[in-house]
């Protein structure tokens, strides 16, 4: 079957399965990457367009050291290029793992008998949102597994129950989530709860290999899940994540399925996905799978900054599965958000005296155990600039990330102020005097860069009012 896109603009063809394996082979297998040809894919991302399949596939197949550096300068130009030194901050909320899937890698596979289940009661996850805004969270991910339990309608209650909660300062201002794939009642009644971006990762495109790591449950069926933002979409949920788990299948063949799947949805409703996610495989209790296509790190840094070319105004999430030093290798390549203070163990965050990790009660193992004071202190120390900001989404203005690349000056007039904000916030509010000094010094720095752009006098006025007391000022 060959694809043509044609045919997916057809609204009544909108909802069927868009991955066309023999096509993603062809690409891959017929790249040949030259040093003229890499270049001129460089180049037509850093003249801010998107690049088709066929430039994607030159780059996966690209070896040659000094090319694949080429690549890896092009995305760090890029980003330093377009969207500056703003790292936007969240963290992971385990809601439930009750699970009735078996997906063979994770630790809350349904077969996986050392799992410990449980479902926090409403008063655990106000203990555990007042743990979180205690620490200066603003962002959070609600994640659940997938399990009768976690209906549309209980999941619409948590996500109000979390904006309800607030904790002397703390509020959270962005809630998103990570769950099974609805239908189109279901995603509406969440999307009317006021959620942020609901993120549903296709694990790996490649159908055959899908069905092998999916034997049993609801997951089993791809074209259920590969189709399920589309549902999100046909009720106006607009604002929707995408992601593969990398080490299920050969990672070129998911990098380009996941660029076709960031196609589909813009030709399909003129709205990219908010975000895209490449968890790489970690330890899990119970892992029942081979490493065969477990992905290298040389492999892994590559593959984000190809990512960053391809999509360069999708905005990109880097979580604590991955250790520090590739945390901060890959940062540099165009991540926009990271978790930082990520407890993964149910009911973790409240539980102060709780630093270790058990296995049985988390999902997957996570190698970047540092709290979200100690991300911060060296972000700032990085002149990263940390953002809680959450304006986009309050003000309705859709598609940021698109705004931010297409606009000219819409960071330095909108995003980098209110990370400034955000950032005064956290620093009256939560940080030792020792990274406030650091971080007002930062502001002032960041204040300098966007003289001519924002209205610098008000943006000043605004962070002495925060200090005065005032918060959730934004532009
Ligand atoms: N049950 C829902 C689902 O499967 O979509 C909720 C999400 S699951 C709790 C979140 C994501 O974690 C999965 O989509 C998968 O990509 C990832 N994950 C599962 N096991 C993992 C492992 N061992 N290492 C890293 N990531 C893993
Ligand atoms: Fe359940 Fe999700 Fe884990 Fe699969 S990945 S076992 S669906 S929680």
């Amino acid at each position: 079957m060959k694809f043509t896109p044609e045919k997916y603009r057809i609204p009544d063809e909108r909802m069927k399965p868009f991955i066309d394996t023999d096509e993603i082979w062809e690409f891959i297998n017929n790249a040949r990457p030259t040093k003229e040809r890499v270049r001129e894919i460089i180049a037509k991302s850093l003249d801010k367009n998107r690049l088709n399949l066929e430039e994607v596939a030159i780059l996966v197949n690209t070896t040659d050291p000094e090319l694949v550096e080429e690549i890896l300068q092009g995305a760090r130009t890029l980003k330093e290029r377009v969207y500056g030194n703003r790292i936007v901050l969240f963290a992971p909320l385990y809601i439930g793992n009750k699970c009735t899937n078996n997906c063979k890698y994770c630790g809350f596979r349904s077969s996986n008998k050392d799992a410990v289940r449980m479902t926090l009661s409403d008063e655990e996850i106000v203990r555990e949102v007042e743990a979180l805004e205690e620490n200066g969270q603003k962002r959070l991910i609600l994640v659940y597994g997938e399990h009768a339990h976690y209906s549309p309608e209980y999941i619409a209650h948590t996500v109000k129950l979390v904006y309800g909660i607030k904790k002397n300062n703390g509020e959270i201002r962005r809630v998103n989530i990570n769950a099974a794939p609805l239908d189109l009642d279901g995603f509406k009644v969440v999307k009317d709860s006021g959620i942020g971006t609901y993120q549903v990762f296709q694990e790996t495109y490649h159908p055959e290999a899908y069905s092998w790591y999916h034997p049993t449950g609801k997951k089993r069926d791809y074209e259920w899940r590969l189709t399920s933002l589309d549902r999100a979409q046909e009720v106006g949920l607009d604002d929707v994540g995408i992601g593969a788990l990398f080490g299920l299948y050969d990672w070129r063949f998911d990098v380009l399925a996941l660029v076709r799947h960031t196609n589909h949805l813009e030709a399909c409703y003129n709205v990219g996905p908010h975000t895209i996610s490449f968890p790489r495989i970690k330890s899990a209790s119970g892992l029942d799978i081979t490493d065969k296509y477990f992905v290298s790190d040389d492999d892994f840094v590559k593959l984000v900054a190809i990512l960053r070319l391809a999509v360069p105004y999708t905005g990109m999430i880097l979580t604590a599965r991955e250790p520090v030093e590739i945390r901060r290798q890959v940062i540099q390549f165009g991540v926009s958000q990271i978790d930082g203070g990520t407890k993964l163990e149910l009911g973790s965050y409240s539980d102060s005296k709780n630093e270790k990790q058990d296995l049985t009660k988390e999902q997957f193992q996570i190698n970047d155990n540092r709290s979200l004071a100690e991300i911060i202190d060296e972000l700032v120390d990085n002149d990263y600039i940390p953002s809680f900001c959450t304006a986009c989404y309050r003000l309705n203005r859709t598609g940021e990330h698109f705004m931010e690349f297409s606009v000219p000056g819409f960071i330095k007039r909108f995003c980098t102020p209110n990370a400034l904000l955000t950032l005064t916030e956290y620093l009256v509010d939560y940080a030792t005097p020792e990274v406030q000094v650091k971080g007002f010094k930062l502001i002032d720095k960041t204040l300098v860069d966007i003289s001519g752009h924002q209205n610098t006098d008000e943006v000043k006025r605004r962070i002495e009012r925060i200090k005065a007391g005032e918060r959730d000022l934004y532009f």
